[in-house]
């Protein structure tokens, strides 16, 4: 935790064309420590003009990228994976700082992350096309070809993550990148850039530049006519104005935005491993990702039980400061998020919920000053209510109970977000018969949040455009060109007769 009068550690500089820059037109902005609401870090943002200097920059350096043979890419991208693996534990303290999650959470994730810059660059030499058959007399075949300059705007929630999950495929694809992390959370996205300097990635290949999203650099990415395509993840409200401002300039869109995700628990599975994913998905990263069940469907059998256990298991979870290795679940990223999440919590009894568990702010001593909120559980909850509707991004489970099936798939299907789901059951008939009409992206069965670099990851409905993670992340990298080549070279007169 940053104690009182430590200095601040200073990023004075954005990373455009291989340089370490000062913003041209952006300023220095203090980065917030949610632990203790105390400013850690001063941060260089930059502006409009200094996008375009990074535009430019990743324009000049996209013809010999994309067209450097695959396996040269994948050599530098193993190289970054090392230069990852190297420097994750200190990445993971730095995230934990700037946004607040609980550091055996961040050591994990970031921990994998050389993992999946390895399969990324796997990927490198795989952007084949085929051929196509067609009459004797021609040859068809695609080719596929890097996009162009990628605009990669990520979240607060998981900074690396979303950055790792664009850059990876892009760079093996061949696109040169911008990349523009979160107001609240800029500081690994500069690291990264860091590693990616150390590694030797040629200059304006990968650009980095922390600002303002609405009005800022941002903005200004979303509608730069040389970006080919803007990778985002976020909110809905905010993927709608990005498709608006550059509507334009016709790019193309990958969108990983929110989620409601269903996770539903039948009265046959093995409730006690039902319960250590139910609960664990619902608090994980303090309620603050997307595809975490927030909506626990219990089978009336066994309701009762799960909200007991629910409840219990709350108390258990220890809210602390999140570089502390025995805390399970550290602040929420930033006051407003913390605002959010307490004005549903009264939004929930408002709407005659039951809080069995939670629902306040943790101040005092150890907490004073930062954003921690008590693991929260509603019981009797009803679909139609706004916390069983909307995204709150906070440690909140919304518990409703079903009695059949058809219910459950039914109340899995009434959300206007469609990420994840999760279900639990021993019937392997059932399994199939409910994962098959759940109408999300990733359905897990008995298991949840099982994500990995080589499955595709990305929703439906409210939820996003495309995927990220798997093969086909490349494919939101590549254009398809086709070649049709006549073996003959007759081309009949069309006026001759
Ligand atoms: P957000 O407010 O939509 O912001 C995301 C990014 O967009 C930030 O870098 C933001 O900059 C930028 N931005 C904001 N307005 C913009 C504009 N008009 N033009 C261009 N860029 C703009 O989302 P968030 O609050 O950071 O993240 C939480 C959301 O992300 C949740 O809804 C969550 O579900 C979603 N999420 C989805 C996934 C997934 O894979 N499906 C994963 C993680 C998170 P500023 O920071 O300056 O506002």
């Amino acid at each position: 935790m940053q104690q009182a009068g430590t200095p601040l550690a200073d990023y004075p500089h954005l990373y455009i064309g291989g340089q370490w820059v000062a913003p041209v037109d952006g300023e220095q902005v203090e980065s917030i420590d949610p632990s203790n609401g105390r400013p850690w870090a001063r941060v260089a943002f930059g502006g409009p003009g200094d996008i375009d200097a990074a535009v430019a920059a990743a324009r000049a350096a996209f013809p010999a990228w994309s067209r450097r043979p695959g396996h040269e890419r994948a050599a530098l991208l193993r190289r970054l994976a090392d230069a990852c693996e190297r420097a994750a534990p200190e990445l993971a303290r730095l995230e934990t700082t700037d946004n607040g999650r609980a550091l055996r959470e961040t050591r994990a994730d970031i921990g994998g992350h050389a993992n999946a810059w390895h399969w990324y660059a796997s990927l490198a030499d795989k952007g084949s096309g085929r051929t196509i058959p067609i009459e004797d007399s021609v040859h068809a075949f695609t080719t596929r070809r890097p996009v162009g300059v990628v605009g990669a705007i990520t979240p607060w929630n998981v900074p690396l993550m979303a950055a790792l999950w664009k850059l990876g495929p892009a760079l093996a694809a061949g696109c040169t990148v911008v990349l523009k992390p979160a107001e609240h959370t800029p500081v690994t996205s500069l690291e990264l850039a860091r590693l990616f300097h150390e590694a030797g990635f040629p200059p304006g290949v990968v650009n980095v530049v922390p600002g303002w999203g609405a009005g800022g650099a941002g903005e200004r990415l979303a509608t730069h006519p040389d970006v080919a395509k803007i990778a985002f993840t976020g909110e809905g409200e905010t993927a709608k104005a990005i498709l608006r401002a550059g509507a334009d300039t016709l790019k193309r869109y990958t969108f990983e935005l929110g989620g409601k995700a269903p996770h539903i628990v039948f009265d046959d599975a093995d409730f006690d491993q039902a319960m250590n994913a139910a609960t664990g998905s619902a608090w994980a990263l303090c309620g603050q990702s997307c595809a975490l069940g927030s909506r626990v469907l219990v089978q009336r059998p066994v309701y009762e039980r799960a909200v007991e256990e629910f409840a219990r298991r709350a108390a258990r979870v220890r809210v602390g400061p999140p570089l502390h290795v025995e805390s399970h679940m550290g602040p929420q990223a930033h006051a407003q998020q913390l605002a959010k999440t307490l004005s549903y919590v009264e939004a929930g009894v408002h709407e005659g919920a039951e809080l069995v568990a939670g629902g306040r702010r943790i101040t005092g001593g150890d907490y004073d000053g930062g954003y921690y909120m008590q693991p929260t559980v509603f019981a009797r909850v009803d679909n139609r209510m706004r916390i069983a509707r909307e995204e709150i991004f906070g440690p909140v489970a919304a518990l409703i109970p079903f009695d059949e099936e058809e219910e459950a798939i039914a109340l899995a299907n009434d959300s206007s977000y469609g990420l994840a789901a999760g279900l639990w059951t021993r019937d392997v008939g059932r399994a199939l018969r409910v994962s098959s009409r759940i109408e999300a992206g990733m359905v897990w069965v008995n298991t949840y949040r099982y994500i990995r670099w080589s499955t595709p990851y990305g929703g439906v409905k409210a939820s996003g455009w495309g995927r990220e993670n798997g093969l086909e992340a490349l494919d939101a990298y590549l254009d398809v060109h086709t070649t049709i080549i006549s073996k003959t070279g007759q081309f009949a007169d069309p006026y001759a007769s």
